[in-house]
This record gives C-alpha cells, structure tokens and sequence, in this order.
C-alpha cells in the first residue's frame, strides 16, 4: 500500500456502479491520476464536492497496486462558477479535455498544471472573453508539449510577414505565400496579429488586449486544426463554442 498527498484539479469525473465516481485528477508531481471517489454520488456525502469536474482540492490518495482510492480532500480554490455560465462551461470543457489530452499519466508535469489552473482562474475571476483565455491556454498547451508555434517570420524561408500568411496544419508551421503547399490553410493579417499578442501576454493581463471577435474565432479555428494535425485528436469540446 502507498499513500500520496497531492493538489489537484479534477478534470474528468465518471459515475461507478451507482455511488462511485471515477476521477481523472490533474497534479504537479504526479501527471494525471485516476482515483475511486467512494460514495460521491450519495446525497449526502462528505466528499461530494471533490468528484465534480473542476473541484481544485488537495487529495489524499492510497494505492492498492495501481488502483487508488480518495481517503479524504480538502477544497483549496472553489471554480464551480463556471458552471452557472453557458459559455464560460463550455471552454471550461474544453480546458479539461485539453488538460487531459496533453499530459500523461504519472509523469511530472508542473507546467501543465500550472498552465491550467491559471487559465480556470481567469476564466472565474477576470472579465475577460473566454475565448480570449482558451486560445491563451491553448498556445501555452503547445508551448510545454514541445508545439510551440513560431511566429516571427516564414519558417521556411525566414521571410519578414506581408499580409499572406499560411498555416501548414501537418507541421504547425507559418508560411508565407512562396512557401506554401496543399497542407496549408491561409491566416488573416487580423488573427495572426492576435496569436502574437497573445503568445506574449500574461493570462493576468488578457483582459486589457481588445480583439475582434471575428479574428478571435478565425485563432480558435487555427489552434484547433493545430492540435488535432500534432496530437491526431479531434477535440469534442470545441465543437460547440
Ligand atoms: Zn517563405
């Protein structure tokens, strides 16, 4: 038997049998765990708030071999808000799923958790567009998985940008026109300036960048091409924003 104490974020929450929750927990140390939430679903359980997606609680976790099981939690930071806002939940949705997409199980991963628990927080706290924070999220996903995109000139030909720009979806790469092959989908000026903007603005500071929201769609569109040509995933939570 091994007992670990960890923070963590619940990111994916599955009823078992007819009480039990099946948690995919998100932590510093440990890269994602699955953990059995015994009697989460009864009414009146102690521990109910910890089998609820974004619960961010420290865990007390014992292994029986490879299977753990929650012994208790505590609450640090409460983003159940997200829930009581339509559009809010569903790119909280799709923090999770990208979250657990993007990380491996039992293997250190501090970034990434970092990175998630600081978009959730924008997400609940500031005023910012939430789309905003997920392409922020997002481009920060690629950056720790070794994707970071490379936005300063052609990555071919290391031309400065004029107004063509494309993006190869195979390869994650900007190009510009000369370069350009059939992988390639065009970028407006608008949205490309939006993924510079972002890629150097703190998550505390999105809420002063003022972007149209055309482009800012246009910059979900490429980000989402983006990670399913470098993780071959199609994200099912994106499909609704
Ligand atoms: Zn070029």
């Amino acid at each position: 038997m091994k007992e670990i104490i960890t923070k963590a974020i619940v990111i994916r929450s599955v009823l078992y049998k007819d009480n039990d929750k099946i948690l995919t927990l998100l932590t510093p140390q440990y890269g994602k765990i699955s953990a059995n939430l015994k009697g989460a679903n009864k009414p009146q359980a102690k521990l109910k708030f910890a089998g609820q997606l974004f619960c961010f609680a420290e865990f007390n976790i014992v292994f029986y071999g490879q299977n753990g099981t929650v012994k208790t939690a505590s609450e640090i930071e409460s983003f159940f808000d997200i829930s009581k806002d339509f559009k809010k939940l569903s790119i909280g949705s799709a923090i999770l799923e990208i979250s657990d997409k993007t990380t491996k199980d039992g293997e250190n991963c501090y970034s990434f958790f970092l990175n998630t628990l600081k978009a959730l927080q924008a997400l609940v706290y500031s005023q910012t567009n939430p789309k905003l924070v997920l392409a922020k999220f997002m481009l920060e996903s690629f950056k720790f998985s070794g994707y970071g995109l490379y936005l300063d000139k052609c990555k071919s030909c290391g031309a400065k940008f004029n107004s063509n720009i494309f993006l190869n979806i195979e390869t994650g790469a900007f190009v510009c026109s000369l370069c350009k092959s059939q992988e390639c989908m065009p970028v407006s000026l608008g949205a490309f300036n939006v993924l510079k903007v972002l890629n150097n603005t703190e998550y505390e500071n999105l809420k002063s960048i003022s972007v149209h929201e055309h482009h800012l769609d246009e910059v979900l569109v490429i980000l989402n091409a983006n990670f399913t040509g470098k993780f071959e995933i199609i994200l099912k939570s994106l499909k609704n924003l």
